[in-house]
């Protein structure tokens, strides 16, 4: 299907203001024009759909004595006290007050010294942020904030403020202006509507051009509450909109895959020689998945199944099984998974079970340079490496195959579409129209309940390994309030006294790497001191890739008892000997992660533990995530729930899930919009092909060209 998705294909109905060019905007000269392209925005329909990531009501002043928890609100006061201080960390305190005679504190962890010099007692401070509950009373972290002349009177805002999402090297003032200046520039004569109107009037949502103003402008009696949960009309509008052009996307990849041919790979002889050989019988869900992928890879269409399975729920072995249909055929299996950890631990395992039958396996990574590199590249060329293990090294042009039949990918949710894709393209002849394309298998462990498993993989074929191995000893998970932190430090000296290993992860809710960094560098301060005897380490987003890696693998060697780490330590650490994990401010984090999180422990065959530190109180959500989590170790289970807790206006959303990043939909809030995107979807890409291309054109752009298989 190559007319599939050429985008902004030069259609005479299209607006031509929609594609025109940003650098002819006044104000946007080349060095801003190319940070723009650098994120795939060029024209000024990709400024129109820069839609706000959240708003911010600054059109009042809330007395601090009603400031709620959780919710977002703009107060003003006077400073009342100062403090700078250390304790697991550098902070900055200030307090405020104001006539309703209350008090709020406000945080920084991360400040200068400019900074800390405007605070002073007496001096007017307006505010705005998300206050939460602290050791006094409420407390916001990282407002933003602005002193105010002592005399004037500043005025509020009139509407709400739209927040948008960063560019990098683009100053949130300049892209407001230049969002403003695309509006102005919004035709209104109906050429931008591409949905249908009956659709419009049935679902009661307005067009796009009204709902486009009104997400970027809200009229000042918009609804407030509901902008800010995002179930504005407007917003949902956009959101079928948007869903709609993901869907098709991945439809037609779906379709043009199918477009093309693959080996049949039916040969068992190999596969079965590893079964009779490993020292376990596959689980009964093990054998259902393995079963649906021998079915798939024994057709003459390329497969594209997802295999979904808990933390060691054993996809390893079925991924080796898959691999040996291909070399049983006299061809070749590749596997990538996103770091090198993750796939020096597909190296070892296969090396183990696949050499002992002759199965030769070459092993490429970024570390893998010089005469080893080439040697490597090499036998991959030459066919004589029949098994590939890697990392995105894989990818790299002088990469090239003799003939690959299979493609696995580890992690998926760590990969986009388009590196899934690269490694796809290794196989066959690249250019021919149609042609011969590997099978692909990609495996995850984060498990996605199945409605959304339909959107957001509408492309691939799904199967899950919905058992563990006998035998696990399930890890006891304990919540305890952050005050009682300090008995933590002993149960970690017991631990260790033991010979186990422990992990202490650090999770701030400031969205940076940097202060996420900080924070985790004076936890492993402040442990490393109160636990002289072990040896600490600390792994965190900010080390570079050599050190990381370094700390992980002392720990993994057991030349490190105590791990601090961020969340970076999420996917792949396979450390059986480690059996306690300690994770700060659970309750920010989401069930999926948690989870994620967990599966670092109960690898082995002691009995582990998982302490949940949370910072008191708790929100009703937050202490519903940490029961769920204190009662099953079921990832479907907590999957739904996850999906069922996430209300609006818990942004805890799309990091975790790894699903496609969306601009305004969310796949849980919006969840009820999937039975209409999928009826609307099959009958535009049957009936209507150009609407569909100008749709995924429209949203997805640049990205979508990888749909032209
Ligand atoms: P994951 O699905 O998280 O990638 P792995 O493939 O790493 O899980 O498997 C976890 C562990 O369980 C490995 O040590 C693997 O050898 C072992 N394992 C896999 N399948 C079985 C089984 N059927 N019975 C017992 N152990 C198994
Ligand atoms: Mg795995």
């Amino acid at each position: 299907m190559a007319h599939a998705a050429r985008p902004r294909t030069a259609s005479p109905s299209l607006a031509p203001s929609g594609d025109m060019p940003l650098r002819r905007l006044p104000g946007v000269g080349p060095k801003v024009a190319e940070k723009f392209a650098s994120r795939g925005m060029d024209t000024l329909q990709d400024l129109w759909l820069q839609l706000p990531r959240m708003y911010e009501d600054r059109t009042q002043l809330m007395p601090i004595r009603d400031l709620r928890p959780g919710i977002a609100a703009q107060v003003e006061g006077r400073i009342e006290a100062v403090e700078r201080g250390f304790r697991y960390r550098p902070m900055l305190r200030v307090a405020i007050g104001d006539e309703s005679r209350a008090t709020l504190v406000l945080r920084f962890f991360h400040f200068r010294g400019v900074q800390v010099a405007q605070f002073v007692p007496g001096a007017r401070l307006r505010c705005f942020g998300t206050p939460r509950p602290g050791q006094n009373g409420l407390e916001i972290v990282h407002p933003s904030y602005r002193l105010l002349d002592d005399a004037a009177d500043a005025g509020l805002g009139d509407r709400l403020d739209p927040v948008y999402p960063a560019i990098e090297g683009i100053g949130p003032a300049t892209l407001r202006r230049l969002i403003g200046l695309a509006l102005e520039r919004l035709p209104d004569d109906g050429s931008l509507e591409l949905l249908p109107p009956a659709l419009l009037r049935d679902a009661a949502l307005p067009g796009l051009h009204e709902a486009l103003l009104c997400v970027h402008r809200p009229p000042p009696d918009a609804d407030v509450d509901a902008l800010i949960a995002g179930t504005h009309p407007a917003q949902r509008r956009l959101a079928l909109e948007e869903l709609l052009a993901h869907h098709l996307s991945l439809r037609r990849q779906r379709i043009a895959l199918q477009a093309h041919s693959a080996s049949p790979l039916r040969a068992t002889t190999l596969a079965r020689q590893l079964r009779n050989g490993l020292p376990f019988a596959l689980t009964p869900a093990q054998e259902r998945v393995f079963a649906e992928i021998s079915r798939d890879l024994a057709r003459p269409v390329p497969m594209l199944r997802l295999v979904q399975g808990d933390v060691g729920s054993g996809k390893t072995v079925v991924a080796a099984l898959a691999a040996l249909m291909a070399v049983a055929e006299g061809r070749q299996a590749a596997l990538m998974a996103p770091t090198e950890l993750l796939a020096e631990q597909h190296l070892a395992n296969l090396r183990a079970w696949l050499e002992p039958l002759g199965v030769r396996v070459a092993w490429l990574a970024g570390k893998v340079t010089g005469r080893a590199r080439l040697a490597a590249r090499a036998a991959v060329a030459s066919g004589e490496a029949q098994v590939v293990v890697g990392t995105h090294a894989l990818m790299q042009d002088g990469v090239v195959f003799q003939d690959l039949a299979l493609a696995i990918v580890d992690e998926q949710h760590r990969f986009g579409v388009h590196q899934r894709l690269a490694l796809r393209d290794k196989g066959g002849d690249p250019g021919a129209a149609t042609r011969r394309v590997p099978h692909q298998l990609v495996m995850t462990a984060t498990p996605i309940p199945r409605t959304l498993a339909m959107t957001a993989y509408a492309d691939l074929d799904v199967s899950a390994i919905d058992t563990l191995p006998p035998g696990r000893t399930p890890v006891t998970t304990v919540v305890l309030s952050a005050d009682r932190r300090p008995e933590l430090v002993e149960r970690i000296r017991a631990a260790c006294a033991e010979g186990r290993q422990a992990y202490w992860v650090c999770t701030i809710i400031d969205d940076s790497d940097e202060v996420e960094a900080q924070a985790a560098q004076s936890t492993f301060e402040a442990l490393a001191a109160a636990l002289p005897g072990l040896r600490v380490a600390l792994v965190h987003g900010r080390l570079k890739a050599v050190a990381k890696q370094a700390a992980m693998q002392a720990f993994k060697d057991g030349a490190v008892d105590l791990l601090v780490a961020t969340t970076v330590i999420e996917v792949g650490v396979d450390v059986p000997n480690a059996s306690l994990m300690i994770i700060e401010n659970a309750e920010r984090l989401g069930l999926s992660q948690l989870h994620q999180l967990r599966g670092r422990v109960g690898r082995g065959a002691a009995a582990s533990s998982c302490v949940l530190l949370y910072q008191s109180p708790l929100s009703a959500t937050a202490r519903e995530r940490l029961e769920t989590m204190r009662q099953t170790s079921d990832g479907f289970v907590i999957a739904e729930k996850d999906l069922a807790l996430r209300g609006p206006g818990e942004l805890l959303g799309t990091r975790q899930t790894g699903l496609a990043a969306f601009r305004v939909a969310d796949l849980a809030r919006d969840a009820d919009l999937l039975p209409v995107v999928h009826r609307i979807g099959e009958q535009l890409l049957y009936d209507a092909p150009e609407i569909a291309d100008r749709l995924v054109a429209r949203w997805i752009g640049g990205a979508a060209r990888y749909a032209d298989a």
